[in-house]
């Protein structure tokens, strides 16, 4: 029984904030805040009435006076980070300063340059522990989920991981020509930059979308697969035994490619301002003004996510090699929460992490990547909150 403070009500934060009023025995009030605050009263409108009761803020989380005065006024016990990774950093500055728990589901990314890693939030690591208090690192799907089967992996089946692929694939068709799936900004970013792999203690730089492979998957098919940079590469590196390679890859069907290709080619995917009728805009900030919401994909997405890892290690000195995956169903998704499977994919284990926090299960001050905590009660929550996973012992799918 306590306090959340959600910030942020876009794509994932609307499926967190509709888990949390399933589970009312933990999350008997919550504060939704966001910078608009039209779209935080609407879903009060259509969720208030269970349990949970619900309150709405406006709030700039970019600026860290006013969230030390939301949080200090509500006194959450957690603050579930759901804007975007540009405000990772500020909210971290308010949890501090207010002794507040943090989760979030996305690393810190600076405004100005497509480039994300840990070190932003990694230096918050000795203010968090001396304050006794804990901030929770990626708790969505990728990071997240994918985090967990790896801690799984390690803590039930291998003795040394040495290889490990994250697997991201959508076959989900929203009918569309071009729209994303979660924040344009974020996902154009992270798909136009360089892609890169870890292996043998080194990073491998690709140029975009180099690295191409067809994979097999239960349920979905055969779908083209290509090599992305991604941030929990970083902390896995360090915290899986014996690692030797970890490699990221996402589905792109052929018409998404293309239609990046030509938007990135006349400039529409630019970070660098430019002048516009007397006014400096945003190349890729104008290019999400115009394509579609991706909270409004949820009633028109047919089809299912298949999101899992591939481990190959050794245990008992014997070569193994496993395979755990998620698959989700984006209509099913929508029945239940008005949200297609990739808000929903990460919006579950948003509400799920911060559960853990609440109820005291993972209670560790400090800054703390999700790999690094028991995974087996988070394995169990995902069984019991939506996103079942299957394992395969003999998965037929390799490249
Ligand atoms: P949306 O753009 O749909 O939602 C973002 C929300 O944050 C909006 O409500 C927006 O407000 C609000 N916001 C933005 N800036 C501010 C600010 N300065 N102050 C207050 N509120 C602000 O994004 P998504 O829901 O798709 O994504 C949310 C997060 O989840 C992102 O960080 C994304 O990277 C992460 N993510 C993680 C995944 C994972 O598996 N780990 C997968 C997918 C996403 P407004 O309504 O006014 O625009």
């Amino acid at each position: 029984m306590g306090k959340a403070l959600i910030i942020g009500c876009g794509g994932v934060a609307s499926v967190t904030i509709h888990k949390c009023c399933q589970n009312s025995d933990v999350f008997s009030e919550i504060m939704i805040a966001s910078r608009t605050k039209s779209k935080c009263d609407a879903l009060k409108a259509k969720l208030d009435g269970g349990k949970t009761i619900i309150h709405t803020a406006q709030v700039n989380a970019d600026n860290v006076d006013e969230l030390i005065a939301l949080i200090s006024d509500f006194k959450p016990t957690i603050v579930i980070n759901l804007a975007l990774p540009y405000q990772d950093l500020t909210i971290m500055d308010a949890c501090l300063a207010t002794k507040t728990n943090y989760m979030d589901t996305a690393n810190y990314e600076p405004l100005d340059t497509a480039k994300f890693e840990y070190k932003w939030q990694w230096d918050y690591r000795q203010r968090f522990e001396e304050a006794g208090i804990m901030a929770l690192l990626g708790s969505g799907f990728d990071p997240g989920v994918t985090s967990v089967f790896a801690a799984y992996a390690q803590k039930h089946y291998f003795d040394e991981i040495h290889y490990l692929d994250i697997l991201d694939a959508n076959a989900g068709d929203h009918g569309y020509p071009f729209a994303t799936n979660f924040n344009p900004e974020i996902n154009i970013r992270e798909i136009t930059a360089n892609g890169s792999y870890w292996e043998n203690g080194d990073w491998v730089e690709t140029e975009p979308l180099e690295i191409k492979r067809v994979y097999y998957f239960p349920q979905i098919g055969n779908k083209d697969m290509y090599l992305l940079h991604h941030e929990e590469l970083e902390s896995l590196a360090l915290n899986l035994k014996g690692i030797k390679r970890i490699r990221f890859f996402m589905t792109f069907g052929q018409n998404y490619l293309t239609h990046l290709k030509c938007l990135e080619n006349v400039g529409m995917t630019s970070i660098t301002p430019i002048e516009y009728n007397g006014m400096q805009i945003v190349p890729l900030q104008f290019l999400k003004a115009v394509l579609p919401d991706p909270a409004s994909l949820g009633p028109r997405t047919k089809g299912k996510t298949n999101i899992g890892c591939i481990f190959k290690g050794i245990k008992d000195g014997k070569e193994k090699t496993y395979y755990v995956y998620n698959v989700c169903d984006h209509e099913e998704c929508y029945k239940e929460v008005e949200s297609q499977a990739i808000s929903y994919t990460t919006g579950v284990p948003a509400m799920i992490g911060a559960m853990l926090i609440m109820n005291g299960t993972w209670n560790k001050a400090g800054v703390h990547n999700i790999e690094e905590f028991n995974p087996d009660p988070f394995m169990d929550a995902l069984n019991k909150w939506g996103l079942p996973w299957i394992e395969d012992f003999d998965p037929q799918m390799v490249d």
